[in-house]
């Protein structure tokens, strides 16, 4: 059976309970329920609990920002999948913010993933090259190093149930999103390094979004994309309309393509 497409949103260190809390009443009430798409939520850890009483859940699943790689013990101040488990679907692996701002190398990455797996959470993988990589020439290598290194725990089994997110780094937070050209030559090869390594049907199994400065008005274009199953969304999903014209941006483009 065909998977929906996916849309998650990753709302950072953005809204205190409180805030977090309006914008899900108002995405309870303005986003319809669509049979196609999947529409995931990560807020801040504080307000998982919260949220998880108070969103749809026929239209809506929850994602951890991060998580620990161990399950338990004495790690102040540390939040392990298995403690997320009890609130969460998904959870953002290897997010090129705590790459650069909290130094997660890419073993660690891995361990989180194996985490995330162990756990049942569904990993979202987020890869993607850094604007010096991409002028050197070394988007394909990047992307290899991050994937070979990140899946190497997994079994194809494990496999079949990931999320791959392509999100340039050059392309968080700017004026506009990557270039559909450039998008679909990264998720092509996103897409073979899987098939490398775990076969066709790893590789027809996984879901690959794009993520950067998605916005309602390149919804579209970028969902033509072969080999796109959806997005992460990060400002743009901060902002209950413009969140809500994205989900039906998506969903309006798998029934073009069914
Ligand atoms: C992100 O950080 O994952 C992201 C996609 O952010 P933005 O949409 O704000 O570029």
């Amino acid at each position: 059976m065909k998977k929906p497409q996916l849309v998650v949103a990753n709302w950072k260190m953005y809204l205190n309970i409180h805030d977090t809390s309006v914008l899900v009443n108002r995405l309870n009430k303005k986003v319809p329920l669509y049979r196609n798409v999947e529409v995931v939520l990560a807020p801040s850890y504080l307000s998982l609990q919260p949220v998880s009483m108070e969103i749809d859940h026929r239209k809506f699943r929850l994602a951890a920002q991060d998580g620990y790689f161990k399950d338990e013990g004495a790690y102040t101040g540390a939040i392990s999948f298995s403690q997320l488990r009890e609130l969460v679907n998904y959870a953002i692996i290897g997010h090129s913010e705590r790459r650069r701002y909290f130094g997660e190398s890419l073993d660690e990455i891995r361990d989180k993933l194996s985490a995330c797996v162990r756990n049942g959470i569904t990993p979202i993988l987020c890869v993607g090259e850094t604007k010096q990589e991409r002028t050197q020439n070394e988007t394909k290598q990047v992307l290899h190093d991050q994937i070979v290194t990140a899946l190497s725990d997994l079994t194809s089994e494990d496999i079949e149930n990931l999320v791959l997110a392509y999100e340039p780094v050059w392309a968080i937070g700017a004026d506009e999103p990557a270039k559909p050209d450039t998008i679909d030559k990264a998720v092509d090869w996103i897409r073979y390094q899987v098939r490398e390594l775990y076969g066709q049907k790893a590789e027809s199994s996984i879901r690959v979004l794009y993520g950067g400065s998605d916005e309602p008005e390149y919804v579209a274009g970028i969902m033509e994309i072969p080999g796109i199953n959806g997005l992460l969304v990060g400002r743009a999903s901060l902002n209950f309309e413009e969140f809500s014209d994205i989900i039906t941006g998506v969903h309006l483009s798998g029934l073009s393509n069914e």
